[in-house]
Formats: C-alpha cells, structure tokens, sequence
C-alpha cells in the first residue's frame, strides 16, 4: 500500500491551494453543512448553489425549517429531484429540536438515527462540521480510492463497497479529517474524472497505482446499467370560472406531497385522449370534454423517460369526487406557482404563466434529468 502519510501530505497541500469557493466550505455550522449535504446527494454542485442559498435564506436555523410547513419545503425543493430527501430533512430537523434542543448530533450514534442520513451523510457531517475522525464515501471517492490502490470487481458489490470504506477510514488522519474527507471528495470531482483523469496535475500521481499500470480506465470496474424505461403519459389542465384543478399526490411513495395535474400512464394501444378520459373517470369520477393539446413535455428521471402529453379539458356535468390523493384546489393562475410540483408539471405552470400574456400553441419541452 502507498504510504499513508504521504498521500495524506500530498492531498491535504493541494486541498489547501486548489478546493473551489463553494458557499458551504465557509461555514462551522452543521446545520448549513447538513444542508449542503442532502442537496449535494446525486445533484451538481452548479444546480445545487441557488438553491443552497434560496433554502438558508428561507431557513437560516434548523428551528426555522422545523417549524415551516411541509409544502414550504417542497416548494424549496422544486427541481432538485428525489423529494423524499427534503421530507426525511424536515422530518429530522424536528427531531433535533425536540430532542436535542437544536443541536445537531456530534455522534454517530445518535445522528445516524435521523431520518435521510446514512453512513455517508454521517460521515460528511461529523468531519466537517465537528472535525470528527469518520470516512466518507461517495461515488468519488470510491473512484479515487478504487484507482489509487487498484481494487477490483463492481463497486456497487458489498463485498468492494466494505473494502472501500475501510481504506477510506484507514487513509483518515487524526487532524484535519474533514478536510482529509473533502479533499478526497474534490478530487474525484475536478482531476480524477471518470472518463479522462488528469493524471499530470494529480498530487498523487506518484503513488497511484492505476496511473502506473496505465489501467485507469478499468477502475472502477462499472456497474451493469439498466437502460431507462420510456412511458407516456397524459395530463388535463382542467379549468373553470378562471381557476385550475390541482391535487396534492400522497403523502407517501413516489414525489410524495408535491402537487400535480391529474392524469396518468396511457395503456395498451390507448391515444392520449383515451388515457386522459379514462384517468380522470377514475381519478376523480366525472367525464370530461379533452379540448386542444397544449404541450408535450419530454422528462427524464433516474428509471424513466417520460413524454407528457397535456390537454385544456373542461368538465362535463357531475360532481367530482376524488379518491386518489391527499387534497385538491381550484386555483386562480396566479397563485398556481406557490405550489410544489414536480419538474415535468412545473413545466405546464410556466406554460399556463406565460400563455396568459401571450396565448401559445403546440409547444414541446425537454427538461433536464432528475
Ligand atoms: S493519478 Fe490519475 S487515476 Fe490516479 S488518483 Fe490521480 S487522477 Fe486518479
């Protein structure tokens, strides 16, 4: 094994003179660097910037988001994916209010019982925010670690992912651990690429072993992926007296809490009219009238790729009696954006916004992963 105390000296010096200014290495709060961290989970830091900001402003203490309303936080949210990460964040703040006085657990004991956070999380908190000698492993780091010391096999094995995190641990110095952890983290994001690592400009360069056996393209060895299913779906716009219906989808499950069009998966050889009728009959039990396509939203999530086909519907007679979400409103147009939607829906708020001043036609959006 390359020597530790060399690889700690090298990775530590480049740290200091190379880490990017990102808003939350200026900060000894562990609740801004909890933020940070359950943001930064499978999104970008570029994306993640804004919102880390628009959130601190909102909920500068872990008090301020405890108290708010869950719909609050999900408008917060709104765009940044995986919603359950912003519901396990507000749950747990309460937890630490209430049971910690607002502090955030220094153990790992005790933080690891929070809601959202796992072994990674943990980790990433208790070093940075309480200079706690723990490891953290994320995708680049076992990137790193896997190329500097030559570790074969699928990381995503639970044999490889154990070995990983031991040699993550082994590698942690007594001071400065949470520094020792971000720098690992940087450099699998700036010079240790997946395609391509900048190997000249790496500190440790001459310990790698990858880069001395020129086998950085085999490590890590890649996980099999399964190619993204595509389904098509249908949405009514469903307007009356000047307002439109939306509903809060369960609680549970799936974008839990955010609010939508309601509509659902066309079926076998169904149009998307088709769909449109049937859903709504057994969504909300009334027919309605599918009036002129408004758009066609196309949306990729982690699984899927959906196209959304979306139609102005307007009721016909009944009562409408919805059976499958959490609430429903009439909305006027200009409070819809106060709502938390998912991506794909916040795509025919913008829409409805801006066809007020100028009325558009057959649009057709692309919105990015999530
Ligand atoms: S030398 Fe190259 S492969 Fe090795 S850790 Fe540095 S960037 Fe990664």
């Amino acid at each position: 094994m390359p020597d530790k105390t060399i690889i700690r000296k090298a990775l530590l010096t480049w740290y200091r003179k190379e880490k990017r200014d990102l808003p939350w290495r200026n900060t000894g709060d562990p609740y801004h660097i909890w933020v940070s961290e359950m943001m930064l989970q499978q999104t970008q830091v570029k994306t993640v910037i804004p919102y880390y900001q628009r959130w601190l402003e909102t909920f500068p203490t872990v008090e301020d988001l405890a108290e708010a309303q869950s719909s609050r936080v999900l408008k917060l949210w709104e765009g940044l994916g995986y919603y359950s990460r912003a519901r396990n964040f507000h749950a747990a703040a309460r937890i630490v209010v209430r049971e910690f006085g607002g502090k955030v657990p220094d153990s790992a004991e005790a933080i690891l019982q929070l809601p959202g956070i796992g072994r990674y999380t943990a980790g990433a908190i208790l070093s940075i925010a309480y200079d706690r000698r723990v490891p953290v492993l994320d995708g680049n780091v076992k990137r790193v670690l896997s190329r500097l010391f030559l570790i074969p096999g699928n990381r995503q094995i639970a044999g490889v992912e154990a070995v990983l995190w031991n040699k993550a641990e082994e590698l942690l110095p007594r001071n400065h651990p949470g520094d020792f952890n971000q720098a690992l983290m940087e450099l699998g994001a700036t010079v240790c690429l997946p395609k391509n690592p900048d190997c000249p400009l790496c500190p440790l360069s001459r310990v790698c072993r990858a880069r001395k056996e020129n086998a950085q393209a085999q490590f890590p060895a890649s996980a099999k992926t399964t190619p993204a299913q595509k389904i098509q779906v249908s949405a009514a716009v469903i307007q009356k007296g000047g307002k439109t219906f939306i509903q809060q989808r369960p609680h549970k499950g799936l974008m839990g809490g955010l609010w939508e069009f309601p509509g659902g998966k066309l079926q076998d050889s169904e149009s998307p009219e088709e769909c449109i009728r049937r859903e709504i009959r057994e969504e909300l039990g009334v027919d309605i009238r599918v009036g002129e396509k408004l758009m066609t939203v196309r949306h990729s999530y982690t699984q899927f790729r959906v196209t959304l086909h979306v139609f102005r519907c307007t009721l016909n007679n009944g009562r409408l009696r919805p059976t499958q979400c959490e609430q429903w409103r009439w909305v006027p147009p200009e409070d819809l954006e106060d709502y938390p939607f998912p991506a794909a829906n916040a795509r025919i708020v913008k829409f409805l916004k801006a066809s007020q001043s100028a009325p558009l036609r057959g649009v057709k959006m692309k919105s990015r992963q999530e």
